[in-house]
């Protein structure tokens, strides 16, 4: 594309850091701009519409023109436009939003506090198990495992949890204190021939023994995401949290499950921690919380965790932390209205209803020529690209063939992501039967068209 002088594209290109982009590539290329959306399409300058195939960033769980959420924001702007939580003010949405959450949490729990973005909510739960361990006694119990191939955000110590190369290597990340264990992807990392139950044992040994060597006194939390769905869709075997959880439940270690990305419905169960068999001590959350028309994040913390930061503001000082927008009057009444319109929908039904045609779609593509492996849950799923499907060999990166696939999709009227060797697909929960056939049609063709390419000998 050729980028016209002074058009909006030109002045992004001079004024705009793009978060996640080539600063080099996208001088050449310029933005996407998107003006408007309807139902599951967003809808770009030129008026061209694309199904949103991943929902914005995971996120857009009612697609783009939800009117309730509109009118919920404006009446709360008109009412109280902005308040804070901290020194023990409040309002009522931050309350009612937070009694919610406390009712639909997967397992029992005690209290929210909240924030604005994933990132925020995964330093919130870092500092609380450290605070935590402060006030129960255990200051040396600081340690902290994820996993390789998580994501868990960009600050300093959320992009520390994260476990991919690109979010560490040119930011000397990670910070001290926290460690990765094993990516529980059997389809790339099983010994030959090892089922999924012995995989999911070797990866319980493998998280033992970091605890061994490290100390089992120095381990504070283990952080994981129910489906790892921005490594590439994860999804753990069967008895992988089982084992797991043994192993946390021996060493005395906190469970901290991200539900930024499979809370709220989409792995066909209200919360990932259900659908996987997870009893986290803390759960983050944001994203589908508030259909992502306002920025706001959670962490909601069990009555064990919630005693002992109590009483360590007696002993070791008020937790002294907090967002000046955490709690927003607007983005609470918006996350509010969005659980209201989940329930009166029965999100979790519908969700149910439509996801046998989600996941027949994408397994669908599993004898395609490109794909190594389709992958997924509820309504989430990737599919990863190989060169050579018997030894599951993976192009050179330097290719870009995923990126390419989701080039190719543009061109039809589809927005996904290439996450590393993967094509993802997370669409608005509103996606009907119909729209699912749609989407993958389209994304047929964007294949079979980086499969021509790649034939003809890749050409630029
Ligand atoms: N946790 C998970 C599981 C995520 O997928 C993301 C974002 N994709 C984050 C945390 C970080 O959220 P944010 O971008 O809102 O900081």
């Amino acid at each position: 594309m050729t980028i016209r002088p002074n058009s909006i594209e030109a002045r992004d290109v001079a004024r705009v850091m793009h978060p996640y982009t080539n600063a080099v590539v996208h001088e050449k290329v310029g933005p996407m701009m998107i003006e408007g959306g309807d139902g599951i399409y967003v809808i770009d300058n030129e008026g061209n519409r694309y199904i949103e195939g991943l929902g914005g960033l995971f996120c857009a769980s009612l697609g783009f023109s939800e009117q309730r959420l509109v009118d919920a924001a404006h009446r709360q702007m008109q009412k109280l436009p902005f308040y804070h939580s901290f020194g023990g003010k409040s309002h009522d949405t931050a309350v009612e939003l937070a009694e919610r959450l406390v009712d639909l949490a997967p397992v029992p729990m005690s209290k929210v506090f909240f924030a604005n973005s994933g990132s925020e909510a995964n330093d919130t739960a870092m500092k609380m198990v450290w605070y935590y361990h402060n006030a129960i006694g255990k200051p040396n119990k600081k340690k902290i495992i994820s996993r390789m191939r998580a994501y868990h955000g960009v600050t300093i110590a959320s992009a520390s949890l994260t476990g991919l190369a690109n979010n560490h290597r040119d930011f000397d990340l990670p910070i001290d204190r926290v460690l990765h264990t094993e990516c529980p992807l059997h389809y790339r990392y099983a010994n030959p021939g090892e089922s999924e139950e012995d995989f999911a044992t070797r990866c319980a040994d493998a998280l033992e023994q970091l605890i061994q060597k490290e100390g089992p006194d120095t381990i504070a939390a283990f952080f994981a995401e129910p489906l790892m769905a921005s490594g590439g869709c994860i999804v753990p075997p069967p008895t992988y949290y089982e084992k797991i959880q043994a192993v946390l439940q021996k060493y005395d270690i906190l469970l901290v499950a991200d539900e930024v990305i499979c809370g709220f419905a989409r792995t066909g169960n209200m919360f990932g921690s259900e659908t996987f068999g997870m009893k986290p001590d803390i759960i983050t959350m944001a994203k589908q919380l508030s259909a992502a028309y306002q920025p706001i994040a959670a962490v909601m913390v069990n009555e064990k965790v919630y005693q002992a930061l109590r009483e360590g503001s007696g002993k070791i000082g008020t937790f002294g932390h907090g967002f000046t927008y955490g709690g927003h009057p607007v983005a609470t009444a918006v996350a509010l209205e969005t659980l209201k319109i989940y329930e009166e929908r029965d999100m979790v039904n519908y969700v149910r209803s439509i996801m046998g045609d989600f996941q027949d779609g994408l397994h669908a593509f599993a004898d395609h020529p490109l794909v190594g492996n389709a992958r997924g849950v509820g309504l989430i799923g990737a599919l990863e690209v190989v060169c050579n499907r018997e030894t599951k060999e993976v192009f050179d990166p330097s290719w870009g063939v995923a990126a390419h696939v989701g080039e190719r999709a543009l061109k039809h009227g589809l927005i996904t992501r290439a996450l590393g060797d993967t094509v993802n697909f997370c669409p608005p929960m509103i996606i009907t039967k119909a729209e699912i056939a749609d989407m993958y049609a389209r994304a047929r063709l964007a294949l079979d068209e980086t499969h021509a390419w790649l034939q003809a000998g890749r050409p630029a």
